[in-house]
């Protein structure tokens, strides 16, 4: 099958990936393979092929928003039959057993193998999961269902985390595939949503999709007043980031940072940005339940992302052009366009 895969770690910048035929998945016992349809490229891809995740090997296979049809059945599946349409995320299994994975916190497990960085991905034209953590997905354009997979369920676990109070105010910071579906969830559960960018699409985009203000960053242009937000959701990888939304948050304040990595964030003055019982709380991948209880919202909001679809051998491209910046909404790979080879391999939608 084809595939694109790292040849070696580093800037997106410096093709880490290339295009590779390597033998289609094996399923093992409860696993399925799928025949991918889309595969949406998340944040995490760009800290994988970068080398910022640790011990990413040769070979790899990046991308875990992946929807796709089953294929292939492993001995004793019983959840999926062949053909139907399924999606793969990020939490490619937990052991079960742990403390963790015992107390509904299987996100946390130590031993939790992930899809994409430690098991082959969904850039390619085959992919592998485990029965028990895909999701099923409804039939329709597979494009927009992608980054419901990871950017979506993310967002809607900081958001949880964060546990803004009821018609509370709810700032994003880093406006990128995540933030703009959180931004349509949190809208429809009743909050005031605030965007902070500095991108203008980013702010044209916001604004169509309802925020309630669309702002400049704080010290980037005319500042609002400060202590206005109940909550604070940072998306941006940048520790700079974190002070600036704390600098917004109001006593009692919650901020989130969904980020599987952020540059370290500069020295924060207790007295002035923290006190007042102003917390700070990572988000670490996801459980299945969240899972659950995002795609039933989702389905149930008509949450939809906004997506640019590439060949998959635009794959090195596509994750310039997120690191950039350039992508409004998501950008999503589909395995099924031909590639760079004459073919228009760019659509939006
Ligand atoms: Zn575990
Ligand atoms: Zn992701």
């Amino acid at each position: 099958m084809r595939a694109m895969s790292v040849v070696r770690t580093g800037p997106a910048e410096s093709t880490p990936l290339a295009l590779s035929d390597t033998p289609r998945p094996e399923p093992g016992p409860q696993e399925i393979v799928v025949r991918v349809e889309a595969c949406g490229v998340c944040r995490t891809d760009l800290h994988v092929v970068e080398g910022d995740l640790p011990h990413v090997a040769t070979g790899t296979i990046p991308g875990h928003e992946v929807v796709g049809r089953v294929e292939v059945l492993g001995r004793g599946v019983e959840r999926y039959r062949i053909g139907d349409r399924v999606g793969i995320p990020w939490l490619h299994r937990s052991c079960g057993r742990c403390r963790f994975c015992t107390t509904g916190r299987e996100n946390l497990c130590p031993t939790k193998e992930y899809t994409g960085y430690t098991v082959p991905g969904g850039y390619a034209e085959y992919a592998r999961a485990d029965e028990a953590f895909a999701v099923p997905l409804p039939e329709g354009d597979p494009a927009p269902l992608a980054p419901l997979l990871c950017a979506g369920i993310i967002g809607y676990r900081a958001l949880k985390v964060a546990a803004p109070p009821a018609g509370g105010r709810v700032g994003f910071f880093g406006f990128g595939a995540s933030a703009h579906l959180t931004l349509q969830l949190a809208a429809r559960l009743g909050f005031e949503t605030i965007v902070y960018s500095r991108s203008p699409t980013h702010r044209k985009l916001a604004e169509r999709l309802g925020a309630s203000e669309v702002l400049e960053p704080p010290g980037a242009g005319p500042t609002s007043p400060a202590g206005r937000l109940d909550s604070a959701l940072v998306f941006a990888p940048a520790g700079e980031v974190v002070l600036q939304a704390l600098g917004e948050l109001d006593r009692g304040g919650s901020l989130a940072i969904a980020a599987i990595h952020l540059s370290p964030i500069p020295p924060i003055d207790y007295d002035r940005r923290l006190f007042g019982e102003r917390r700070i709380q990572s988000v670490e991948a996801n459980t299945r339940a969240d899972a659950r209880e995002f795609l039933t919202l989702a389905h149930r909001f008509g949450l939809r992302a906004t997506t640019t679809t590439r060949s998959l051998e635009a794959a090195n491209e596509a994750l310039v052009d997120l690191k950039a910046g350039r992508i409004d909404g998501a950008v999503v790979l589909d395995p099924r366009a031909l590639g760079p080879t004459g073919h228009p391999g760019d659509r939006s939608g």
